[in-house]
């Protein structure tokens, strides 16, 4: 069911079982609340487990303060009141303590969205609220004051994270974004400081969607429609292993010499369905779908090299702090890395934009995967089960060699160990 269509209650719930089951919030702590036209607001209660929150659990307070509903609003719903008050284009806020950005909070410093284009987007500029006592006055006029600033995320002190906006997905991809920054940011600063991009940098993210000519598909082969379901379920068990966010990540497979199927733009990666799917036939995409910013890219790799049947590329959180660090990715960890991988360049920012034909260039049997500066790791396969593969191969390399760092120094496979592997495996 489309999530839009769903009453504020459920939205609610769906979204507070989301924060909860990828650990971003506890039992106790975190709410939610929508803000509806006739300013009535619908909010989490105070007391009930996160963990098994129902639909008749959800609170409604209007606007003259008459609650309805079996439970108490959540404590902090003076601070939701102040913001809606402050900032009338403010429909929904997330607000939560999860771990990554209670750290930066506790250390007074906020995550930069920066080393990110795509997360710089999606967040704005992030905001900063002293501390105040959590449920009082003070404490809402302080958020308050930094969201009318113009500001969507504000990180508070000591305590945690709220996020506004439009609509209660919106707030939510801000707040999950901003926590992925954090979890990154805290990856990257065990291998070194973390690059952030320039506003030329930014801009050059921004400025680089130029839209292919449309054309009307007559039919849909069976074989367009199997690989549908396959991008669906590869995109929905990438996002559950959080390899992607409800925002980032690309996938897309061959359909056809010139033809291929490619992820949307702007549709949550978690309640992907088929037809959100774009087709891209001889340079042109199904009329009224906008494909992944990368359609270019992908275009140029599947005519650059009929060997690629799928392309992903990702923010999984351990390769890309080797991407915001700009270090390199080393796969002599084990026979399963070197094998699956085999050497991943680091590709300067930049490269990716336009046509991509940098990248392209740097793909090869022997180069089936690569790692960008400040943006993706991209990897590629003659089958989606084979680029799926070599993401989740990379993203284990990279953790495992993250976590090598508090042990000691990594000790790589040898060369003539190599050359015997090479001999064995990839002849
Ligand atoms: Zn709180």
């Amino acid at each position: 069911m489309k999530f839009a269509l769903q009453h504020p209650r459920e939205q609610l719930v769906t979204i507070m079982q989301r924060i909860y089951s990828y650990e971003m919030t506890t039992t106790s702590g975190g709410n939610l609340s929508i803000l509806e036209e006739n300013g009535d607001m619908w909010i989490t209660p105070a007391g009930v487990d996160k963990g098994t929150l129902r639909s008749d659990d959800i609170v409604c307070v209007a606007a003259d303060g008459t609650v309805r509903g079996v439970h108490r609003p959540s404590s902090e719903y003076p601070f939701h009141r102040a913001i809606y008050e402050r900032r009338p284009d403010i429909r929904a806020i997330v607000h939560a303590h999860p771990p990554a950005l209670v750290s930066f909070s506790i250390i007074r410093q906020i995550p930069n969205t920066r080393m990110l284009p795509q997360a710089h987007a999606v967040c704005g500029t992030v905001g900063y609220a002293p501390y105040a006592l959590p449920g009082s006055e003070e404490l809402g006029q302080v958020i308050a004051r930094t969201f009318a600033q113009g500001l969507d995320v504000v990180l508070l002190e000591n305590h945690g994270v709220a996020a506004g906006g439009a609509d209660l997905l919106g707030a939510f991809q801000r707040f999950e974004t901003l926590d992925f920054c954090a979890r990154t940011i805290i990856q990257a600063s065990i291998l070194g400081p973390v690059r952030p991009l320039t506003d030329e940098q930014i801009a050059q993210f921004e400025c680089c969607r130029t839209a292919l000519p449309e054309f009307d598909p007559i039919t849909h082969s069976s074989r367009e429609r199997e690989l549908r379901q396959e991008i669906c379920r590869i995109v929905r068990r990438a996002y559950d292993q959080r390899l992607m966010t409800s925002t980032e990540g690309t996938a897309s497979a061959r359909t056809g010499e010139t033809s291929f199927l490619i992820t949307p733009f702007g549709v949550d990666r978690k309640y992907l369905e088929i037809e959100d799917l774009v087709l891209v036939e001889n340079g042109r995409r199904e009329r009224g779908k906008a494909p992944s910013r990368a359609a270019h890219l992908h275009l140029t790799i599947y005519r650059d090299h009929p060997e690629i049947g799928s392309i992903i590329s990702a923010q999984s959180p351990s390769s890309t702090a080797y991407s915001v660090t700009r270090k390199k990715l080393d796969t002599r960890t084990i026979p399963e890395s070197y094998l699956v991988l085999r050497d991943i360049p680091l590709i300067p920012y930049g490269q990716q934009f336009g046509d991509g034909q940098p990248i392209s260039d740097v793909l090869s049997r022997r180069t089936p995967v690569i790692l960008i500066q400040n943006d993706a790791i991209l990897a590629t396969g003659a089958t989606l089960a084979q680029a799926f593969d070599r993401l989740e191969v990379a993203e284990f390399s990279a953790r495992a060699l993250i976590d090598t760092t508090a042990l000691g120094p990594m000790v790589p496979i040898g060369d003539k160990e190599l050359e015997e592997l090479e001999a064995r495996f990839l002849v």
